[in-house]
Parts: C-alpha cells; sequence; structure tokens
C-alpha cells in the first residue's frame, strides 16, 4: 500500500485564514445587506504600475516573434535583472551582493520553504511568536517538529515570544539554534529591526554557527532612515545569512509572482565528515534540478521596477498604503486604542480594547461594524490580545472601516 507523509497530519488543518472565510461567510449569509469591509488578507489591492506593465506587453510582443521568442531561461534568472537588483538594491546601500548571488524565483513563499532542501533534518530551528505561519509548517511538512500542543505550538521548534515587553524584537536565545527566522519589517506586527538588534543577531549566528533566514518582503515601506534594509548592511552578515526579498508588496506583484533569494558565495553550513560546504553550490544545484525560472514576461515586468518611472511608480505605490496605515494609527489611537507599527510597515497591530481575547474582537468588529481584521492569536500564542490591520485596501475602505471602527469600540 501507498504511503503519506505523515508530517502532513500534524499540521493544524484548516487554521487562520479558513477560519476567518467561515466566520464571515456564515456573518454574511445570515446578514446579506451588511456592506463588509475586509482589511485581514495582507494582500495587495492597487493596480500594477505601468512601468511593469508596459514592459510585460513589449515582451508579450517579443514572444510572438521568432527573432526575440524566448524558450527556457537560466533557472537562476535572467543577468539582466539580477544585475539590476545587485545594483540598486544592495550595492547602492553599501551592501556586498554580487548578481550571481541573486536567485530569482517565483515567490519568496516557496523559497524559505524550499531553502529547507537545502539543510540537514537535525538543525535546531527558532521562530518568532506570532509568525509568518509558512516559516512553521513547511518545517512541519519536512519532518522537523513533533506534533503540536493545545497552544498550536509543534514540538521540537523554539519559540521566542515578539510582545509589546520587548517591542517586538525577540530575544537573543540563551540556547544554541542553528537556523533563525527573522522577517523585518515584521509581518504581523509591523516592527522593524535596528541596526543594533540585527548585529546582536549577526554576532549570535557567527558565535553558534547558525544561520539567519531574513525575510525582507517588507523592505520598501521602511522610511526610517535608521533602519537597516537588508541584513547584509551588517557586517559579517554574508557569513551567516540568506535574505529573502519579493516584488509582491512594493510592485504588486502578488498576483503576477516574482522574487529573490540572495545566498552569498561566503556561506557555507556543515557536512558530516565535518567539511564546510558552500550553500551557494546546493542551492544554485537545487534550483537547476527543480526549478525551471520565472517566465521571461515577469522578469521584463520585474526590471522595469528599476527604471526611473518604475521608481517613481513605486514609491507612490509605497506611500498610498502607508497614508492608510497612518490613518488607521491616527485614527484607532484618537479612540483610545492601543496601536503597534504601522509606520515602516503596512501592518498595523493592535492591542485589543477591554483584554478581548483576538477571536472576541474578530467577532466585535465583524458582528458590530462588519469590519474583518486578523486575529492575532492565529500567528502564534503570543498574538493572543492582539489584532492585526492590513493597511492594503482602497483610501474609500480604510477610511469607511475606521469611521465605523472609531464609533463603536
Ligand atoms: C507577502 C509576504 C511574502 C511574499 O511572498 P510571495 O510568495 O513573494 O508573494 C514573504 N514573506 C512574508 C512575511 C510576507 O508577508
Amino acid at each position: 500500500m501507498t504511503t503519506i507523509n505523515e508530517n502532513y497530519l500534524k499540521l493544524k488543518a484548516g487554521y487562520l485564514f479558513p477560519e476567518i472565510a467561515r466566520r464571515v461567510n456564515a456573518f454574511a449569509q445570515a446578514n446579506p445587506d451588511a456592506k463588509i469591509i475586509r482589511l485581514g488578507i495582507g494582500d495587495v489591492t492597487e493596480p500594477l504600475p505601468t512601468a511593469c506593465r508596459t514592459a510585460m506587453i513589449k515582451a508579450v510582443e517579443e514572444m510572438g516573434d521568432r527573432a526575440t521568442f524566448k524558450g527556457y531561461g537560466p533557472e537562476q534568472g535572467y543577468d539582466w535583472l539580477r544585475e539590476k537588483i545587485a545594483a540598486h538594491d544592495y550595492q547602492a546601500r553599501g551592501c556586498e551582493v554580487d548578481k550571481s548571488e541573486i536567485f530569482i524565483s517565483d515567490g519568496s513563499k516557496c523559497d524559505t520553504g524550499n531553502i529547507l532542501d537545502i539543510f540537514g533534518n537535525n538543525n535546531t530551528i527558532a521562530v518568532t511568536d506570532p509568525v509568518y505561519p509558512v516559516y512553521v509548517d513547511t518545517n512541519v511538512m519536512a519532518g522537523h517538529t513533533g506534533p503540536a500542543n493545545e497552544a498550536g505550538e509543534f514540538g521540537g521548534l523554539v519559540y521566542l515570544p515578539i510582545t509589546a515587553e520587548n517591542n517586538f524584537t525577540a530575544q537573543i536565545p540563551s540556547q544554541k539554534v542553528d537556523i533563525i527566522y527573522l522577517c523585518f519589517p515584521n509581518n504581523p506586527t509591523g516592527a522593524v529591526a535596528t541596526k543594533e538588534h540585527l548585529k546582536a543577531w549577526v554576532d549570535y549566528a557567527k558565535a553558534n554557527g547558525s544561520i539567519i533566514f531574513f525575510d525582507a518582503a517588507y523592505e520598501a515601506f521602511i522610511s526610517d532612515p535608521e533602519i537597516p534594509h537588508s541584513i547584509y548592511e551588517i557586517e559579517g552578515a554574508r557569513d551567516c545569512a540568506i535574505e529573502f526579498r519579493s516584488f509582491s508588496k512594493n510592485a504588486g506583484f502578488t498576483g503576477t509572482r516574482c522574487a529573490l533569494t540572495v545566498v552569498p558565495q561566503t556561506l557555507t553550513a556543515q557536512a558530516s565528515d565535518g567539511t564546510n560546504v558552500e550553500l551557494w553550490k546546493l542551492w544554485n544545484r537545487r534550483q537547476s534540478t527543480k526549478f525551471n525560472g520565472v517566465s521571461y514576461i515577469i522578469q521584463r515586468g520585474a526590471e522595469a521596477v528599476y527604471s526611473p518611472e518604475g521608481e517613481a511608480q513605486i514609491k507612490a505605490l509605497v506611500s498610498f498604503y502607508m497614508s492608510n496605515a497612518k490613518i488607521i494609527r491616527e485614527q484607532l489611537t484618537a479612540a483610545g486604542v492601543q496601536v503597534y507599527g504601522g509606520v515602516n510597515a503596512p501592518y498595523v497591530w493592535v492591542k485589543t480594547p477591554n483584554s478581548l481575547s483576538s477571536w472576541d474582537f474578530f467577532d466585535h468588529l465583524l458582528q458590530t461594524v462588519n469590519v474583518v481584521g486578523t486575529p492575532g492569536s492565529g500567528f502564534g500564542a503570543s498574538g493572543e490580545g492582539y489584532f492585526r490591520i492590513s493597511a492594503f485596501n482602497s483610501r474609500e475602505n480604510v477610511e469607511e472601516a475606521m469611521k465605523r471602527i472609531t464609533s463603536r469600540v
């Protein structure tokens, strides 16, 4: 009899977003006239920048002509895109990242999961709590954890609580961990890390032979000039960090799909015989074997992000969402609600009023003002008592939602 990967049975079946959908649908059915505003799921709402669309249309035309038609591209991505990323996103910030170290992919979600392919199965893995669920579930699928307890915590993982008490930045663990997932600016809390905080992690990783998985999907939303955009702004990070970036949030590519992972040539990890192996080689081999590259058309669209028009359009897009975040922060604060984040990240992390649980506050908002957010407890046990509101929406919806919430909290 054929057997399955039993690890999938450990996953918490249909939790956060399916449960939100279930409650919203039940409410909508019972109240067909309610005008529900969804500030829950972290998807963008505004159209693709013109520069990206123009570049993609041109690329489609090239595909229609035998002379310019493209078949399989390089698995690592086209050089012209990798070059622009290296120059604009890294070298311009003083980071030593070469284009050969940039691997273009169809998403950071898959990359943060796939990266586990090149690591051993006995590493100690640390995640923050609350956390982007992909980091946890992909480790469960790979068999790196035991079963979950009642709080939803998986045996074998090291959970680092992030709460208001520690400014939503995890304390450096006292024990040794091999792999640490960091996400800054953070989803879901909207927190950012200072240079000093990242330096402490890099120092820890170097002292312990650990690797940091740095998810910088929201770096474009940083407005504070003191906040680093890349882990490679920290000295020594090339020896201990892999960075993930995506065009999903800055350029609205959630439905278009393009991202990148940086694996420095200097980064190594150990084989069982004690030799240090270059991770770049393993990731290059992994991608060449299991991936055939991102569509030429899409890579041309991503390249346009770095043109002068593209840069201006992306800046406008980011500032549009960040103005939403400002409205959310200011309106909730004026209504006496404690909020965090939303300054260098498109998420506002709300302390639930009157000590309501995350789900009770969710139900309260849904039923009284027909606004949907995301219960903090869905991102981890330490998210209990918090609630995420996303700035990814139309201005009209954000203003209307805030008017309704502030009249009722
Ligand atoms: C949205 C998001 C990403 C981007 O994922 P893609 O697969 O590139 O769309 C990565 N990390 C986090 C934490 C995110 O919220």
